[in-house]
Order: C-alpha cells, then sequence, then structure tokens
C-alpha cells in the first residue's frame, strides 16, 4: 500500500532523527489529550459505547502511554559502557527496526491504539496504524494529535480497513518489520504465523509483539472480606459490559461462602443501572455490535439449558433503539462446572460464571486450569493463602484484595502469556525493547602511535 511505501522510504530520516525531538512529540500529544479530554470521552462513547467513567479512563491511559514512554525512550537511546577495561571501550545502544504496523482492538480503542502507536514511533520506527473496524474515529483523532504535536506525516500514516484483508495483507508484506497487535487469540495466532513467512526479497525477520485474550478468574477464599469481594467482582465482571481482556468471567468461591457469595453478588449486580452510556449515572451501557451481542447470547442460551442461571437483567424498553447499539443485560450462572464451555472460553461479555471449589488447593487448581494467563485475583485475609497466590497463581496480572481491572501504566504493568499473549508489557519498563533492536561496539582504544600525515 502507499502508506507502507512512504513509512518505508521516511524510515532513515526518522530512525536518525535526535531520540529527544521524537520523545517530545509525545509530551505534546499527552498535552494535547488533556486539554481535549471531555472531548475525545464524549468521542469514544459515541463510538464503543463505554460509560463516562471507563471513557474517560481510556483517555487518561492514553495520556500515561505518551508520557511513560517519552521518559524511557530518551535513555534507551543513550549510549551504555558496559565495564571499565583498560584499552577497551565496550558499549551496548539500540536501533530502531524500521515499519511497525500498529493493528489495535476496539475495546480501548484510543488507550491500546495509542500505547502501541507511540512506542514504536518514540523508538524511531515509522508507523501504520490499522484501527479496529469499530472504532476509526477515534483512532483518526490520535493520529492527527500526533501530527499536530509534530510527527511527520511520513513517520505516522493512518490506514482504516477491514481486518481480514487490508490488515491481513499489512502484516504480510516484506517491508513490514515490526507488527504490534492487540486483539483475539485467532486473529493473534493467525498473525504470528503469517510473520514467520519469509520472503526472499525480505532482509530481516518480522517481530511480533502480541496481546490476546483472558479466561480470568477471582477466587473468594473462606476468609475473604465478603463486603470487598463482592463490589471487586461486580465491578471486575460487568465494567464496560466484561469486554475487557482483563475482566473477570469465573469466580472460585469456596465452599464457606459459597450460597452467601452467590445471593449477594446477584442483589449488587441488580443495582446495577443499565443505560444509555451518554447519561453520567449509566453503568451499563451497550455492547459493542450484533456480531457480538449474538455470540454473547449464544453462550447465554447454553448455559440456560446446561446450568443454573441465578441472574439475567435486560435493558428497559426501547433503550435499543434510542442508543442505535445492542444491550446485553449482566447475566450469572452458578454451579458451573469447570470445564463447560462457559468456564473456559473467552466470551467478551457479561457473562459470569460462578464455579464452587472445596478447599483453597482446589480453587487455585481451577483457576490455573486456563490457557489464557492474563489477570487473576484472590480475596482473602490469611497471609500465607495471599502469599500462596503469588507463587502458584500463574497469570500476567496478579491482584490481592482487589478487582482484577484497570492496571494503571508504570504502577500494573500489563500483559499475560500463554495464549494471552507475547511480548513484555505494556506500561512497563522492558515494553521499549520490543521495538528496537541492540547493537554492541567494542573499540580498542590502545594507541600505536600517531599517523599525522593521515
Ligand atoms: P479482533 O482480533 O477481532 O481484532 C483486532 C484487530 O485485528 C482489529 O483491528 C481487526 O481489524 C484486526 N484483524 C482482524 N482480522 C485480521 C487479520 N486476519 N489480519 C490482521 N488483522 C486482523 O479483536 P477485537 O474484537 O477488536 O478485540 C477483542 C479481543 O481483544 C478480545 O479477545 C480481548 O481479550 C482482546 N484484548 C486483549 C488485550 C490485552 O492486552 N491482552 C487488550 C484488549 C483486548
Amino acid at each position: 500500500s502507499a502508506a507502507v511505501a512512504k513509512a518505508h522510504a521516511f524510515f532513515p530520516k526518522w530512525r536518525d532523527e535526535d531520540p529527544r525531538t521524537r520523545a517530545a512529540v509525545l509530551t505534546r500529544a499527552a498535552n494535547i489529550m488533556r486539554s481535549r479530554r471531555d472531548e475525545l470521552s464524549g468521542i469514544i462513547i459515541r463510538e464503543n459505547g463505554k460509560t463516562w467513567k471507563e471513557a474517560d479512563a481510556d483517555v487518561c491511559e492514553a495520556i500515561d502511554f505518551c508520557e511513560y514512554y517519552a521518559r524511557l525512550a530518551v535513555p534507551l537511546f543513550e549510549r551504555k559502557r558496559l565495564g571499565r577495561f583498560i584499552g577497551e571501550l565496550d558499549e551496548l545502544w539500540y536501533q530502531p527496526r524500521g515499519v511497525a504496523a500498529i493493528i489495535s482492538p476496539w475495546n480501548f480503542p484510543l488507550a491500546i491504539c495509542t500505547g502501541m502507536a507511540v512506542a514504536a514511533l518514540v523508538c524511531g520506527n515509522t508507523v501504520v496504524v490499522k484501527p479496529a473496524e469499530q472504532t476509526p474515529a477515534i483512532a483518526k483523532i490520535m493520529v492527527e494529535i500526533l501530527h499536530e504535536a509534530g510527527a511527520p506525516r511520513d513517520a505516522l500514516h493512518f490506514l482504516p480497513a477491514p481486518g481480514e484483508t487490508t490488515g491481513a495483507a499489512l502484516v504480510r508484506d516484506p517491508r513490514v518489520a515490526l507488527i504490534a497487535f492487540t486483539g483475539s487469540k485467532a486473529v493473534g495466532l493467525d498473525i504470528i504465523k503469517a510473520a514467520g513467512v519469509t520472503p526472499e526479497e525480505q532482509p530481516f525477520v518480522k517481530r511480533v509483539v502480541c496481546e490476546m485474550g483472558g479466561k480470568n478468574a477471582l477466587i473468594i477464599d473462606a476468609s475473604a472480606d465478603l463486603d470487598e469481594a463482592v463490589v471487586g467482582v461486580r465491578q471486575s465482571a460487568f465494567g464496560f459490559n466484561g469486554q475487557k481482556c482483563s475482566a473477570c468471567s469465573r469466580a472460585i468461591v469456596l465452599d464457606a461462602h459459597y450460597d452467601t457469595f452467590v445471593e449477594r453478588i446477584v442483589e449488587a449486580t441488580k443495582a446495577l443501572r443499565i443505560g444509555d452510556p451518554l447519561d453520567p449515572a449509566t453503568d451499563i451501557g451497550p455492547v459493542i455490535d450484533e456480531e457480538s451481542a449474538r455470540k454473547i447470547r449464544s453462550y447465554i442460551e447454553r448455559g440456560k439449558k446446561d446450568l443454573r442461571c441465578v441472574l439475567e437483567m435486560k435493558a428497559p424498553e426501547g433503550l435499543e433503539a434510542k442508543v442505535g447499539k445492542p444491550y446485553v443485560g449482566p447475566t450469572i450462572f452458578a454451579d458451573v462446572p469447570p470445564d463447560h464451555a462457559l468456564a473456559r472460553e473467552e466470551i467478551f461479555g457479561p457473562v459470569l460464571a460462578i464455579i464452587r471449589a472445596k478447599h483453597y488447593d482446589e480453587a487455585l487448581r481451577i483457576a490455573n486450569d486456563s490457557q489464557y494467563k492474563l489477570t487473576g485475583g484472590v480475596y482473602s485475609r490469611k497471609p500465607t493463602n495471599l502469599e500462596r497466590a503469588r507463587k502458584e497463581f500463574r497469570v500476567g496480572n496478579l491482584y490481592l484484595n482487589r478487582g482484577i481491572t484497570g492496571a494503571l501504566v508504570g504502577r500494573q504493568p500489563f500483559g499475560g502469556f500463554g495464549m494471552s499473549g507475547v511480548g513484555s508489557k505494556a506500561g512497563g519498563p522492558e515494553y521499549l525493547y520490543q521495538f528496537v533492536e541492540p547493537r554492541s561496539c567494542t573499540e580498542n582504544t590502545m594507541r600505536r602511535g600517531f599517523a599525522p600525515e593521515l
């Protein structure tokens, strides 16, 4: 495509730009976003149905990514001396990789798109942004803001297009050196496979940074403070309708609290207000689109056949028509066997499976028994159980005695392993290393006389 050609041609120029100049673009972009914070939230609400609180968090995270990566990038590009050997100067430094394709999801349409794009850009790669089909408007504004902040037009390109065709072609383009993807497992695995194919004319192996899905669990231990656990599970499961990769879709509850927990989470969830996301009092807005609504409803139907449905909330009459997007209300199933599809597959909607565990060992076993390794959490007042979770509950982001969503840049570097992704954590100190290549140089500094005639 023309965007890749331009990005490819401009790469040497952007690669050799002063790293401080590139970092300053991000800092200015953060300032612009900060000054347009509510407007950007409004666009996100319109485009993907987030509530005000969730949309604002999306904008704030985008600002944090800009500030954080700007600060990391400057020292990253300073040459580092290794050792202090006499007669030898050993140095290590980094260089950008080339053209980066950014392929982002709709669920954090500003934060994730910004995070991946500015990380690539600040490291001196030229960037082609291919946003999710559902949320091109906010991505376009992000690109405009970065241009306004000083990113050269040839260094940053906007390519709104369908994933299956243009996205697929973009990742296969032999001029693309790096792909940063966040989205579903199926697409992520396809991209990793495609990136492994290296045609004759391609002079490098592609690097893929790939963040995929989750099937995250919260364990409610026998010693848990239920007042806290109930609101933590409710927020983690139903915030933005469970459409977060970090969302809690499994609550694993120990026998001691089981019946009380089920009763209380149902009552607490009933208190959530389903409404128009533009209304600040709304807790639960619509889901992203019809295709997603159909998928979520089919899981609910399946659950109603096989399982005990303890709550199925519906949107008020007329709301769908008014908002123009489909609604699926919070739905809870109890006594879900750990091997049931509702306890294993990512639904990406407001569906919570409650699973009973006899003891803490069993709870940990069930929690770990998923190919996804993204977030997880434990509510417990027993220090030894919290310590055991640190050792044995193997997820990328573990949260103790709090909800499992809402990771903050720099404080909760975010990302999983297993089928949840490859790469080091977004918003963490190692993230930028994925966007560069290391080089080292050794000079023999022992002088053997002058060569003044030269
Ligand atoms: P998706 O995989 O359907 O789409 C993501 C992006 O990939 C979109 O831009 C899409 O156009 C593009 N795409 C689709 N097919 C493609 C192809 N064949 N080749 C190249 N690109 C293609 O995901 P989604 O529905 O937008 O987002 C939801 C998913 O994202 C969930 O699985 C969720 O768990 C995951 N997610 C993960 C994280 C994380 O940090 N781990 C964060 C947010 C979302």
